[in-house]
């Protein structure tokens, strides 16, 4: 029986996660369960999976949720803030952690998590994209297990499995997008964010689709998949597949490409990244074939879509631009669904930040916390009044 922790149980991939995880009472326990402020959502996961800890990470909630545990007749241990955040992803009872908060709020606890050397379930991109070197060290330094949760570095890591060290040397790593929901759109000023946030195949946070609206999320992804797999930057391509079947592939240098397949279904990835090395039933439906039709490629587009450049541009770049890109992309992506800045105002806005703040290599966590906090000032900043 495996102890988990869920960070950001009360979001798009925590609930998915329960669904796969309600589906093997046998093999996983809850150990705790966190949000930030939707105390109803979390009080209700708390009595259906009965954790031993509850956490909210806005602590001043602390006591609403106590009442609403009382209300419900649930007995879970209530704490709040950011320590608490870390505690329950270091606990020594705790086997895997999944990292599912949203933004680079996460990048502390799920840091905690790979110090503790636990089986690390990533699906928090903007952790790995702010403070990679660190991560991946932490990773190491813990012998924590990096299980990788977004379906196409989950889809390499499948493709990869069996693969021996020697057949890595000179494999190319191919991301597949679906293009988000403005693949055919020419005009994108107007764009509103439900329009942003209608993503054609997935249904996800409001954060990760508008990421996926503007190619920002492959962007993003571009980087994760550079520290996960320790593949340079000039061997990992982007392709846009409109279907969403093929989640990534690898291609090795005799030409040879392995793609891993599924329905669009989070929790397949979920239930891989539990389970590995076994398999268990996730709750996905299986692809049919007869009736998929046709599987269709297309190359991005950089010129209506330059986020993904960008990330490019600042994987190349190194030092501490991948956590600038970051910060001003969650600064604008928030000015954007709150109506104070247009769709085509995010890229333009991570453009004029990572070209006016350009800080040196951060060493430790405190650095990059303030890289962080300083990029995000400066995006504010260049924010339409
Ligand atoms: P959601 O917005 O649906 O959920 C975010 C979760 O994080 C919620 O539980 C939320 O709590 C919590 N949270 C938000 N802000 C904070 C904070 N400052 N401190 C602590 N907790 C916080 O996001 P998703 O589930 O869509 O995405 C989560 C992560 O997974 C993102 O990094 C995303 O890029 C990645 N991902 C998501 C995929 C998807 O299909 N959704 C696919 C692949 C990766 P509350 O409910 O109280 O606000």
């Amino acid at each position: 029986m495996k102890a988990v922790t869920i960070l950001g149980a009360t979001g798009s991939i925590g609930t998915s996660a329960l669904d796969v995880i309600a589906r093997h009472p046998e093999r996983y326990r809850v150990h705790a369960l966190t949000a930030q402020s939707n105390v109803d959502g979390l009080a209700d996961l708390a009595l259906r999976f009965g954790p031993e800890v509850v956490v909210i990470g806005d602590a001043s909630l602390e006591g609403r949720l106590r009442e609403a545990l009382r209300e419900r007749g649930a007995t879970a241990r209530v704490a709040g803030g950011r320590d608490a955040l870390v505690d329950v992803a270091r606990a020594p009872e705790v086997d895997a952690v999944l990292a599912a908060i949203v933004g680079a709020a996460g990048l502390v606890p799920t840091l905690a998590a790979a110090e503790a050397g636990k089986r690390l379930m990533l699906a928090n991109k903007e952790a790995i994209v702010s403070a990679g070197a660190l991560l991946m060290d932490a990773v190491r330094r813990g012998g924590a297990e990096l299980l990788p949760v977004d379906s196409e570095h989950n889809a390499i890591h499948q493709c990869l499995a069996g693969v021996r060290a020697a057949e890595r040397d000179g494999a190319r790593l191919v991301l597949t997008a679906s293009g988000g929901p403005f693949r055919d759109r020419l005009d994108l000023d107007d764009v509103t964010p439900d329009e942003a946030c209608a993503h054609p195949n997935w249904v996800m946070g409001r954060k990760i689709s508008v990421d996926s609206a503007t190619l920002m999320n492959k962007g993003l992804e571009v980087i994760e998949a550079s520290w996960l797999f320790d593949v340079p930057v000039e061997r990992i391509d982007v392709v846009i597949h409109p279907q969403s079947v093929i989640h990534s592939m690898v291609e090795f240098p005799d030409g040879s490409v392995l793609a891993q397949m599924g329905t669009p279904d989070m929790r397949a990835p979920l239930a891989y990244a539990l389970a590995w090395p076994e398999r268990v039933t996730s709750g996905a439906q299986r692809l049919d074939f007869a009736r998929l039709g046709e599987l269709t490629f297309e190359a991005p587009d950089l010129r209506r879509f330059p986020c993904l450049g960008f990330a490019y541009e600042a994987l190349r770049h190194g030092r501490a631009a991948s956590a600038v890109l970051n910060a001003a992309n969650e600064v604008a992506v928030q000015a954007f669904l709150e109506g104070r800045l247009r769709f085509t105002g995010i890229a333009a806005t991570i453009e004029r930040v990572l070209e006016a703040f350009d800080p040196a290599q951060p060493s430790g966590i405190d650095e990059v916390l303030e890289i962080d906090r300083r990029a995000r000032e400066v995006a504010t900043g260049m924010l339409p009044n």
